[in-house]
């Protein structure tokens, strides 16, 4: 490894074409075990099928601090039918990024996981406690074979782990001429959900008003008018005073009134496209993404089924969501939950003052901020097991490039400046880890 830049090696991982579905992991988990194999790291390879493989390391530490967990998946979403300047699964280098499907979500973390526990090996270092590397497959597909199958069936191997770190946080955020760097500590939890509108049926040949489809588009155009109601959760507030306090009038002043409920909508109407990312975290949301119903042009359908991408804020039920979409609704719709996916539920904060310090070691105007994202982790299988997340990949960016842009899309790339930070962040954190 000694010999390896980060950078090669993330060329390697982005190699390992494990666009998921069908993922194909297994070829890119076990180069990572060859790889710490020969730095003298044992790993643990895990898996229900033999091409769907995870992968579980330790650098032991001396016992004195319980063991901290570094999670990152190596699976990808698909790339095809995208323009890609540079072809995404060659790992090509050029302009000072490396180009490729996974850069930033998430080979480029894992590189840099990997590189700072293979730092911390070659030096000899013996942390306070262990460091488990954890690298999993299948994030991308609700974690089947990954996260959730190592949780359920492993649950000893992350025993007395309190913390750990994944994705999503501690890359630069520029707002208001400020440098942010976001630290999720909070996700919201998935549920699905489907109203079954029904209306009367009958012959396409005579007219029927109000039926199923006319309730169906009032229905809709309902939703898009209206929002479910204001929550105010810790973790929203926690993110909101952060940012508020460390920026300008009047910005610090709309921010804030987010925060009041009476005020909320009103501000993010407001703000249109600049409060877009603030929304989904102030409510329960729905999105209707399947529509199902009739079958033949003359028969007119006495029941229309609509299937809803529902998001719930962190400490909420999914009786609450259905609740506020009933009232919103209508009572006399049917609603019915298709699938709920428990998230984590209590904020634990006691790692993100170090991650903080760490950030800003690196980066002198860094404002590390908790962060709440609208998606989902693999955090929410670790967090069954009492294990806090904090999101922190560590990414200095500079402004020609948006993360949030660049994920999932054509042109994925990462600054080899930005892996070269990471990598020392997450060897800082190993060093400094006091539990
Ligand atoms: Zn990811």
């Amino acid at each position: 490894m000694e010999c390896m830049k980060i950078e090669e090696l993330l060329q390697k991982l982005i190699r390992f074409n494990t666009t998921n579905p069908p993922g194909n992991e297994a070829e890119c988990i076990m180069y990572i075990h060859e790889l710490l194999k020969g730095a003298g790291i044992d790993s643990l390879i895990l898996g229900d099928k033999g091409e769907r493989l995870n992968l579980i390391a330790r650098l032991e530490g001396n016992g004195s601090k319980p063991p901290l967990l570094m999670y990152g998946h190596v699976d990808v979403v698909i790339a095809a039918d995208q323009a890609w300047q540079h072809p995404p699964f060659e790992g090509v280098i050029e302009d000072g990024y490396v180009w490729g499907r996974g850069a930033l979500d998430m080979k480029g973390a894992v590189a840099m996981m990997i590189s700072a526990v293979l730092r911390a090996k070659s030096e000899g270092f013996i942390p306070s406690g262990d460091i488990v590397l954890c690298i999993v497959c299948d994030e991308e597909n609700d974690g089947i074979y990954g996260a959730k199958y190592i949780v359920d069936n492993y649950p000893d191997l992350f025993k007395n782990i309190k913390y750990a770190i994944g994705e999503i946080g501690g890359f630069t955020m520029p707002i208001g001429g400020k440098r942010f760097y976001p630290i999720m500590v909070a996700e919201k939890q998935r549920c699905a959900i489907r109203a079954t509108v029904k209306g009367q049926g009958g012959h396409g040949s005579m007219p029927v008003k109000d039926g199923a489809m006319a309730k169906l588009g009032e229905l809709l155009a309902r939703l898009n008018r209206s929002r479910l109601p204001v929550h105010i959760t810790s973790s929203a507030k926690m993110m909101l005073q952060a940012l508020s306090s460390n920026l300008g009038f009047p910005t610090n002043i709309v921010l804030k009134s987010l925060l009041n409920p009476v005020l909320t909508d009103k501000v993010l109407d407001l703000l249109g496209d600049k409060g877009r990312m603030f929304d989904p975290v102030l409510h329960n949301t729905v999105n209707a993404t399947i529509v199902r119903g009739g079958e033949k042009i003359n028969v007119i359908p006495g029941e229309i089924r609509l299937d809803f991408d529902g998001r719930i804020l962190p400490g909420f039920a999914p009786e609450d969501i259905m609740d506020e979409l009933s009232k919103l609704i209508g009572r006399d719709i049917e609603l019915q939950i298709l699938s709920y996916d428990r998230g984590p539920e209590r904020i634990d904060m006691g790692m993100f003052e170090i991650l903080g310090s760490i950030l800003r070691a690196g980066d002198r105007e860094a404002i590390p901020i908790p962060f709440i994202v609208s998606g989902v982790t693999d955090a929410r299988f670790f967090s069954k097991l009492g294990i806090q997340t904090y999101g922190f990949t560590p990414m200095i960016l500079k402004n020609d490039i948006d993360f949030s842009r660049l994920i999932h899309s054509a042109d994925e790339r990462i600054p080899v400046e930005a892996l070269d930070f990471g990598a020392e962040s997450i060897y800082k954190l190993i060093v400094g880890y006091d539990g």
